[in-house]
């Protein structure tokens, strides 16, 4: 792994400028593996055993570069770093809006679509679940205006969908209905507003969405909306 210096590595985090981190080490505050860091300077590898092995101001570590969170992303806010608040990132710690490499979402929710979302600082594992040729899917849960009419599951996944103003038809998707005005949709593509444009499509409209599974990686029940968690290797393995 990488190595990199002390001070960048925690300016980089977001603990302060490298002035303001090179005082946190000279007054001290800067413990790893029990023992106080006394050198700005010195080169450290970047793990993700840091955060378990070194602590701040006697507070772990944050998450160190090359990181992945879920959120249950709450309706309202928007997946955007420029747009009009709020957004997801002021559900994260505010330091990390400094965090180099910074944070993004792994695609995008609708404002007014809530449930799983990954970020990540990691361009590579951004990618990868994103990219086109991977597929992983995405499963909403999906309440609609009116009734399903019979015909929606066959449609969705005929491969031939076309969504108004685009030219090439959409990729089988599965569609599970569960109640009259509700259902599963499962999609392996991210085209814009995909959902509420595949029921607009078939006549509907979507009054309420929500996600709640990307690859085999589910929506933990116990992860209330606005609340993060960092991923561990097996959540990121579940994803694909
Ligand atoms: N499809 C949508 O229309 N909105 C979302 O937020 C996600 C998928």
């Amino acid at each position: 792994s990488a190595t990199m210096r002390l001070d960048r590595l925690l300016a980089n985090m977001g603990y302060g400028s490298r002035r303001e981190v090179q005082q946190l080490v000279r007054r001290g505050s800067v413990v790893l593996d029990g023992a106080v860091l006394a050198d700005a300077e010195m080169r450290l590898a970047v793990t993700p055993d840091l955060a378990a092995r070194m602590q701040v101001d006697g507070a772990a570590l944050d998450p160190p570069p090359g990181m992945a969170l879920m959120l249950h992303k709450p309706l309202g806010v928007t997946c955007s770093h420029k747009e009009a608040g709020p957004l997801v990132y002021d559900l994260l710690p505010g330091r990390w809006r400094t965090r180099e490499p910074a944070i993004s979402t792994v695609g995008r929710l609708d404002k007014d679509t809530s449930g799983l979302l990954l970020l990540t600082d990691d361009g590579g594992l951004l990618h990868r679940i994103i990219s086109p040729k991977r597929h992983v899917s995405k499963r909403y849960l999906a309440s609609l205006a009116r009734p399903l009419e019979g015909h929606e599951a066959e449609r969705f996944a005929s491969g031939e969908l076309m969504l108004e103003g685009e030219d090439k038809p959409l990729l089988p998707a599965r569609l599970e209905p569960l109640s009259e005005r509700q259902a599963w949709l499962t999609i392996s593509e991210g085209r814009y507003h995909q959902v509420r444009r595949m029921f607009a499509a078939v006549g509907n409209h979507v009054e309420a969405l929500h996600r709640d599974r990307i690859g085999g990686l589910d929506l933990p029940s116990d992860l209330a909306p606005g609340v993060f968690r960092l991923m561990g290797p097996d959540d990121i393995a579940a994803v694909f």
